[in-house]
């Protein structure tokens, strides 16, 4: 199978709402009168950011995932993406389970693939993202102020718990290792809480390298302080039965969560709640922004946490 035939049978669907899709130089697409474009790039490169073991559906989607994880973190809607995959060979299972995955997780967004690149070489999956937002709503990481509330979606520590599990570093029994496996592999990005999170969250980033990381993406371009509740940062019941350093790490420095961290203020409390009802998906206050800079991190008793941990850096460790 060449390369046009393998995009025309596993990439190339109807067109949706794309003026112009696959098969031309360029794609075009028209994003809504009188909206911004919200464009993000994520790769995943085998051995790097996915074990050799995952199902190639669960591939699929994850790749798509971690990048509609960035429009969410933005509030913005997804419009279309592109495609830059080298494959080392042409493997017609992987390509079914890959782009049934893909396809699965761009049909519930209602995001579109509208073109792409395909080439030979070492396993590789390059995505960028095409969303929209209203003009001056799009969430960011710089407008967080003294005396906003810290929030934080769902829970936060499943994927790093399996991967430490796959490592052989901590075991867990079938089921427990499925759940925690599936966060690691299939995450869902909150793309419904970030647009519902527009006009009322003060900034916000998507927490893919760790909760301590991505919060001081936020402190460092808002030029604000932090406190962190440690014990408040949600958790599933799988990781609450593990010792408690272990769930410390893998709240705080787990990373390929894509929850969302951000800020609202103060008397916002009942408004986020509500947004998350909207959104199908819980947020739990875990701190307070505050005008010192850098991030105090405290146990129940407000006593100061040592995190001994760095967030993840490609270039380091
Ligand atoms: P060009 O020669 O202009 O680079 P290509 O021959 O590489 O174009 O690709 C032909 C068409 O197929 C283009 O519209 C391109 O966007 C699309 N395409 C290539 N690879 C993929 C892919 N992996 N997924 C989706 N579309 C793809
Ligand atoms: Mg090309």
């Amino acid at each position: 199978m060449g390369e046009f035939d393998l995009i025309a049978k596993y990439f190339e669907r109807p067109r949706g709402r794309a003026v112009l899709g696959i098969g031309d130089d360029c794609a075009i697409v028209a994003p809504s009168p009188g909206m911004q474009l919200a464009i993000s790039t994520d790769t995943l490169v085998e051995g790097r950011h996915f074990l050799s073991t995952v199902p190639p559906e669960r591939l699929g989607h994850k790749a798509l995932a971690v990048n509609l994880s960035d429009l969410a973190a933005c509030g913005a809607a997804p419009l279309a993406f592109t495609l830059a995959l080298a494959l080392p060979r042409v493997d017609e299972a992987f390509l079914a389970g890959f782009s049934r995955g893909l396809f699965a997780l761009a049909d519930a967004h209602r995001i579109e693939l509208v073109g792409g690149d395909t080439t030979a070489g070492p396993l590789n999956i390059g995505i960028t993202v095409f969303g929209e937002v209203p003009p001056g709503q799009a969430l960011l990481r710089s407008g967080a102020r003294p005396g906003d509330a810290l929030w934080v979606s769902g829970t936060l520590g499943d994927a790093r718990l399996a991967l430490e599990v796959f490592r052989g570093q901590r075991s867990l029994d079938g089921d427990a290792f499925d759940t925690v496996r599936r966060a690691m592999e299939q995450p869902q990005p909150r793309v419904a809480l970030g647009e519902a999170l527009r006009g009322l969250a003060t900034s916000a980033a998507d927490v893919s390298d760790g909760l301590l990381g991505d919060l001081g993406h936020i402190l460092r371009r808002s030029r604000v302080g932090a406190r962190l509740a440690a014990h408040d940062v949600p958790r599933s019941e799988i990781l609450r039965a593990q010792p408690a350093s272990v769930q410390l790490e893998c709240t705080l420095a787990g990373g390929d969560d894509y929850e969302l961290v951000f800020t609202a203020p103060a008397g916002a409390d009942d408004a986020v709640r509500a947004a998350g009802r909207a959104a199908g998906v819980a947020v739990t206050r875990i701190g307070l922004m505050e005008a010192e800079p850098g991030l105090r991190v405290v146990d129940a008793e407000g006593g100061p946490v040592v995190p001994q941990w760095a967030s993840f850096d490609h270039f380091k460790s």
